[in-house]
């Protein structure tokens, strides 16, 4: 599960008057759990709780060095899963292959090279300081560049007409450097916002424009989430992308050449002189209802930043069975479950001897469900729909291995028409209710529900729908070609709230997040049963999954 989606999930709990601190100390502390009484707690497993346990076992070893895309410890685990996936009985489903070689390029930006300066209406030139003032991040089209370029204030940046909403209005920003605030107003509904607010989303409307680099504000809850002292704790920034068949990097905003971040206190030199001090809209960004309107800056900014580029290959691992039914064959259900990791800590670990991110739950967790619910398909009768197994690489990079599969599926004719996506099942409570985010938007609701009749478990409703959780795993860049998709996480009844919130805090994209948690193996057992059945309705009813009438993400991107 991707980095933001923590703060997301923090904020969601503080806000809705869960103490964080006294679910903690209520949690157990792996470093001084027992595991004979775990055993002992957990029972006698049956044979889908011990394969899981196996399969989770191996992919969180020490061995797999924290499964980083790119690394020799990412690779051993995917030969692991295309050979579990072979000795289940799945056929090779990346055009015959088991992998789906995914081609990446890493940009790490140059410190020495970042150079950042303003010049004011009366001729003056300021030169603003690395770190203490501004961070660049790189893009990843160009491994240097050199732009000065008039500014423009653009409020958030939220070109959106189809929502009545377009910050660029009588705005004039080709050729010049865009200057906006993070995230979206408040006008916007969760899903919207969270679409809209994407530094994506935005870039790719100023690059089509004609802007040439990109400043970013900090509003009040970007200053609480992520604080300036924290960005400058690390003077490289790093930036990863596939890359297409042209050889360009897919970024969004081709042709911006990069963002640059500024210091909170370095940001008025911008507005000296103009209409609107940047104090003065940054309290109205934070007004509820509040309302910004852009205007030219009187001031050119000159920027310079250089990055090294590094290119990889990364594989997708895929297994298939093919479907039974002559009409429905051709339609694909995508079942995902993200293989990598976040690898070896680096730097100042304040001398820790773990270094080692295993990531049992993230998401070791996620392809043991993924595999046993391949051997239920195959055990039963084949399916109608084809249904295909992706351990995808890079999502903890930006969800990059499932995009570059959804944009260039290995499946020959088949296409694909529904996902349903594992990605950190935290395990740690005898859940009795699930998650299916996304569920109402499409027909895959209903047939959840129908899944699910007799399974024993409640389906609950999104926790924190503001949060636009939707649009941060793996299935998103699978709505994004269009597709209905599912996100299936154990709920928060029966205790879950506490114990899943304890483990986001403590262990969460930590080197705890391993073998020495009280995982409760027959739970996960419960639980990849419920994604079968659900995957199993999935593929074997007449209808093809749609998205329902005027749904947001439906209308953007499949046009229903
Ligand atoms: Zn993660």
């Amino acid at each position: 599960m991707r980095a933001d989606l923590f703060s997301f999930l923090k904020r969601a709990l503080l806000a809705s008057g869960l103490a964080l601190v006294a679910a903690c100390a209520s949690a157990e502390d792996p470093r001084t759990f027992d595991h004979t009484t775990a055993a002992a707690r957990v029972g006698a497993l049956d044979g889908a709780a011990s394969r899981i346990r196996a399969d989770v076992a191996y992919l969180a070893d020490d061995a797999m060095e924290g499964r980083e895309a790119g690394t020799r410890g990412y690779d051993a685990a995917a030969d692991y899963v295309a050979a579990r996936m072979a000795a289940l009985g799945l056929a090779p489903g990346a055009d015959g292959d088991w992998f789906q070689a995914v081609p990446l390029r890493e940009a790490t930006s140059s410190p020495d090279a970042s150079r950042l300066s303003v010049t004011t209406a009366d001729g003056e030139r300021v030169d603003l300081a690395f770190l203490d003032d501004f961070k660049i991040y790189p893009s990843l089209e160009k491994d240097a560049f050199a732009v000065s370029a008039p500014a423009v204030f653009v409020g958030h940046g939220i070109y959106a007409p189809e929502a009545g909403h377009n910050d660029y209005e009588g705005l004039d920003i080709n050729g010049k450097v865009v200057v906006r605030f993070a995230g979206a107003p408040d006008v916007f509904d969760s899903e919207a916002r969270a679409h809209y607010g994407s530094s994506a989303a935005k870039a790719k409307y100023m690059a089509s424009q004609g802007a040439v680099a990109v400043v970013s504000l900090y509003t009040d809850a970007a200053e609480k989430s992520f604080p300036w002292k924290r960005v400058r704790r690390n003077p490289i920034a790093r930036a990863t992308r596939w890359v297409g068949p042209d050889g360009a990097a897919d970024v969004a905003g081709a042709g911006l050449n990069g963002t640059i971040g500024l210091n909170p206190d370095s940001s008025e030199i911008l507005f000296e002189g103009g209409p609107r001090s940047y104090g003065e809209l940054r309290a109205e960004e934070a007004r509820p209802g509040g309302a910004l309107k852009g205007f030219d800056l009187p001031v050119t900014v000159s920027v310079s930043a250089a990055a090294a580029f590094d290119d990889y290959f990364s594989d997708n691992v895929v297994g298939v069975i093919e479907g039974a039914d002559p009409a429905l064959k051709n339609e694909a259900l995508v079942v995902t479950a993200h293989l990598d990791h976040l690898g070896i800590d680096e730097g100042d670990l304040g001398g820790e001897d773990d270094i080692i991110n295993n990531g049992a739950m993230d998401n070791a967790m996620g392809v043991a469900m993924l595999l046993e619910t391949a051997r239920r398909f195959l055990d039963g009768p084949p399916p109608a729909r084809t249904v295909v197994f992706l351990a995808g690489t890079a999502e903890e990079k930006g969800l990059l291995g499932a995009d570059y599969f959804a944009h260039f599926p290995p499946l020959g004719d088949k296409e694909i028409v529904a996902n349903v996506n594992l990605d950190m099942p935290v395990m740690l409570h005898a859940f009795t209710d699930i998650i299916a985010f996304g569920a109402e938007r499409s027909t895959l609701g209903s047939i959840v529900e129908a899944a699910l009749a007799d399974a024993g478990v409640v389906v609950s409703p999104d926790p924190f729908p503001e949060l636009g959780v939707f649009t941060r795993s793996d299935h998103y860049p699978f709505v994004e070609q269009g597709v209905p998709a599912i996100f299936l996480w154990p709920g928060y009844a029966n205790g879950g709230e506490a114990v899943i919130s304890a483990f986001l805090a403590k262990h969460y994209h930590n080197v705890s997040d391993d073998l020495s948690l009280p995982i409760r193996w027959n739970d996960a057992a419960r639980f990849a049963d419920i994604n079968y059945k659900i995957a199993r309705e999935i593929a074997d009813r007449p209808e093809r999954p749609a998205w329902n009438k005027g749904d947001f993400f439906g209308e953007l991107f499949a046009g229903e």
